[in-house]
Parts: C-alpha cells; structure tokens; sequence
C-alpha cells in the first residue's frame, strides 16, 4: 500500500470556519440534553480530577490519587462518565513489561472549562483545546504529546492551534 508523505497544511490558505461541523457534540438537541443531565450527576466526581488541574486521566491515577478505590471500582466510575459521551478513552500510554494504560479525557469543551474550576474558561480554551494539525478536529489535552482521538496523529503541544487562537484569527480578519 502506498503512504502519501504528510505535508503541512500551515502554507494552505485556512478555510473560513473550518470547524464548525467537526465539533464532537451530539447533532440532535435532545441528546445534548441527555448529555448535560447525566454529566451533572458525575460533575462533582469529575471536577476533583480537574481540580489537579487534569482534564485527562487513567483509571489508575484516578484510584489511587484522587478517590482512594479499588481499579475496579474507578473503572465502574469511568464507564459511567463515558455513558455521557462526554468523557471517552483518548489515547493509551506506554507500560513497559504490561498492557498500555487507557488514558480517558473531557471530549467536550464545555466540560473541560466545569472541570479547571480554577481556571478561566479562556484559559482552558487556550491550553486545553486544540485543533490536531492533521485532521482539525478538536483534540482536548494536557499533556505535550498528544495523539489525536481521531486520526491518531501524534503531535507536540506546541506545533497546535488552540481554540482560542483559532477564534481570535477570525475576530481579527
Ligand atoms: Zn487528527
């Protein structure tokens, strides 16, 4: 099979309003109800993670740092929070000698913006929020090597666009 060399996109002229049909949120007005009902049973759990100023996690990290359970029982918690589709397994980290570890994260900005309660939701969109320089859909993350949810590109914190900037570009022109 033949792999077509990845070239940057930076030289492109930038579509106007890019984004606006990949954002990850349900497409009907009942389902982004169900979403925000459900989330808001599980926010208080959630928010202590954010309140590590996290907005992704694994079930490990959760067990043992932030709520003190078994594995078992923070990967009950975790399955729930993924019912809202608001939270969903992103990425996997390397375990060297074991599985990968699943790493879970906010898919939804608003979410990450109730999570970082101590941070201002312009902070959160201008950190947090990025486009993946590959596919430009909206990857959430706080980490600096990221690999998009949904092409697996894998791309260094640094060399993507926030949220943020995106919206300020367009502002300004
Ligand atoms: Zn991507």
């Amino acid at each position: 099979m033949r792999v077509r060399p990845w070239t940057p996109k930076s030289t492109a002229p930038r579509p106007v309003l890019p984004h606006d049909r990949s954002t990850p949120v349900p497409s009907s007005g009942d389902a982004l109800e169900r979403s925000a009902e459900l989330i808001h049973r599980y926010l208080p759990d959630v928010r202590r993670i954010g309140g590590r100023g996290q907005v992704t996690f694994t079930i490990n990290q959760i067990a043992s740092d932030v709520f003190r359970i078994t594995t078992q029982a923070a990967r009950s918690k975790v399955q729930k929070w993924e019912q809202t589709g608001l939270i969903a397994q992103i990425g996997a980290l390397p375990n060297p000698g074991s599985r990968p570890m699943y790493l879970y994260g906010a898919v939804d900005p608003r979410l990450a913006i109730a999570m970082l309660r101590t941070a201002s939701p312009e902070e959160v969109v201008g950190n947090f929020v990025l486009f993946c320089p590959q596919c430009e859909q909206l990857v959430i993350s706080d980490r600096r090597s990221i690999s998009c949810r949904h092409c697996s590109h894998e791309f260094d914190l640094s060399g993507a666009e926030s949220l943020l900037e995106a919206c300020s570009v367009r502002s300004a022109s």
